[in-house]
C-alpha cells in the first residue's frame, strides 16, 4: 500500500547530523554506532531503501527551525536567535532539498505541481498493491531501478518568512504547507507557549491564502487554531499530531483537543497521527521500554479520529521519524519506516475496508494536495 508520510525533518537531520538519506537506515546506523548523533537523536528510522521496502512514495519534508531558548544542546546548531538567522536557516534547508534532488534524481524528486504528482504516482503503479517481500528488496536489486520518493516541502515554524510578500519566494522554492508555530512565534502561540494569532499572524494567513498554501496547525496553540479555523479560507491540516483525549493526565497543548479535532473535521482537514511511544501512551517513559507499546496504539489514535468523523477520510500518518523520535522510542514492531506497512493489517482486523486503509495510507493526503497544487 502506497504510503504518504506527512512529516519528516530530513533537512534538519542532514544539516545537523550529516545524515545521508540515500543510504539504508541500517547503513546509517552502522556508520553512526557509538557516535554523539545516536546520543542526541537515537538510531535513524529512515533511508531510501526503507522507503522502497515500505512503499513510502511521498513525504512532506520539513524546513524546521527552533528558537535558541528551546535548543536541545550546543549541537543543535540550526536554532536561531534573530529573525535574520531564522530566515537563513530556513533558506539553507530549502536549498538542501534542492541539492538532494539535483544530485539524486532517481531517488528523490520535488513535488510542487499536479503534473509532478501525476508522474510520481504513475511510476509506482497501483497504489494499493501489496509491498514486495522484505528480503527481495535489497540495495543491489534496486540498482538503477526503484522509485523516486516525492518531497513536498513543509515549513515547520514560519519565523524565517520575513514578510507576507516573501511567500512567493517560498512557493516558488517548492513549499506547499506552512505551520506558523513550533514554539510560540511572532505569528501565534505554539507548543508550551500559549497565545492567540497576532496581527502579524493574520497577515501571514492572508498572504498564505492568496497562494493556496495548506495551513498546518500541528504546533499552534489551541486559541490560535480556533481563530485560524474561522479565518483561514484554504486547506487546513495537522501534519503530525495526536488526540489529547487518548492521553489521560497530559495537559500539553501539543495534542489536539476534541474541540480542535472537530473544528478540523468541519473544515474537511486531515490529521497525521504520530507513531511515537510518548505521544501514544502517557505512561510511557523509558527508552528501554520499546516493547511495551505496539502499533495497535497508533491504530487507536487513527480510529479515534475516524469515529469522531464518522468515516476514514480525515485520518492519516505523519510519523515525524528522526525528528526526536528514533528506533528507541517507537512501537515494538517498528525497526524502520518500512514497518509502518504493518498498520494496514491491524486496521483491517479492526474492520476497516481496503478503501479505508488506502484513504488513511495515501488517499486523504492526495485529495488535499490535488486541491491546492497548480497545473
Ligand atoms: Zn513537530
Amino acid at each position: 500500500m502506497f504510503l504518504i508520510d506527512a512529516h519528516q525533518d530530513l533537512a534538519w537531520n542532514m544539516l545537523t547530523f550529516g545524515r545521508d538519506y540515500t543510504r539504508a537506515a541500517e547503513e546509517t546506523r552502522r556508520l553512526e554506532a557509538g557516535s554523539a548523533t545516536v546520543q542526541h537523536n537515537g538510531d535513524t528510522l529512515l533511508g531510501w531503501l526503507d522507503y522502497q521496502r515500505g512503499q513510502v512514495g511521498l513525504i512532506f519534508a520539513t524546513i524546521y527551525i527552533g528558537p535558541k531558548r528551546r535548543a536541545m544542546g550546543d549541537w543543535d546548531k540550526l536554532s536561531y536567535e534573530t529573525l535574520e538567522e531564522a530566515h537563513r536557516f530556513s533558506v539553507l534547508q530549502m536549498e538542501t532539498y534542492h541539492r538532494l534532488v539535483e544530485a539524486h534524481p532517481q531517488k528523490f524528486r520535488l513535488v510542487g505541481r499536479r503534473g509532478e504528482l501525476d508522474a510520481l504516482l504513475g511510476g509506482w503503479g497501483p497504489l494499493d498493491a501489496a509491498p514486495p517481500a522484505g528480503e527481495s528488496v535489497s540495495a543491489s536489486s534496486l540498482e538503477g531501478s526503484g522509485h523516486p520518493v516525492g518531497l513536498v516541502l513543509l515549513i515547520e515554524n514560519a519565523e524565517g518568512i520575513r514578510s507576507p510578500e516573501e511567500l512567493s519566494f517560498w512557493w516558488d522554492g517548492g513549499v506547499r504547507l506552512i505551520g506558523p508555530a513550533w514554539a510560540g512565534t511572532r505569528f501565534c502561540g505554539g507548543t508550551r507557549e500559549p497565545g492567540p494569532l497576532t496581527p502579524a499572524g493574520y497577515d501571514l494567513l492572508r498572504g498564505m491564502a492568496e497562494h493556496n498554501f495548506i495551513l498546518d496547525i500541528s504546533h499552534m496553540d489551541e486559541q490560535a487554531v480556533l481563530q485560524a479555523l474561522d479565518f483561514y479560507p484554504a486547506e487546513i491540516v495537522a501534519t503530525h499530531a495526536n488526540a489529547l483525549a487518548l492521553l489521560p493526565g497530559i495537559e500539553s497543548n501539543r495534542f489536539l483537543s476534541d474541540r480542535v479535532i472537530d473544528g478540523l473535521l468541519t473544515r474537511d482537514g486531515v490529521i497525521g497521527v504520530i507513531p511515537a511511544n510518548d505521544f501514544l501512551d502517557p505512561t510511557w517513559r523509558s527508552h528501554r521500554d520499546k516493547e511495551r507499546i505496539g502499533l495497535e496504539a497508533v491504530a487507536a489514535h487513527i480510529d479515534y479520529i475516524c469515529q469522531r468523523a464518522g468515516d476514514a477520510r480525515h485520518a492519516a500518518l505523519g510519523t515525524d521519524f528522526d525528528g526526536g523520535f528514533s528506533v528507541q522510542t517507537t512501537p515494538r514492531e517498528v525497526d524502520t519506516i518500512a514497518d509502518m506497512q504493518k498498520l494496514a493489517s491491524i486496521l483491517s482486523q479492526m474492520g476497516y475496508t481496503s478503501e479505508d486503509v488506502a484513504a488513511i495510507f495515501h488517499g486523504n493526503w492526495l485529495e488535499r494536495l490535488y486541491r491546492i497544487l497548480p497545473e
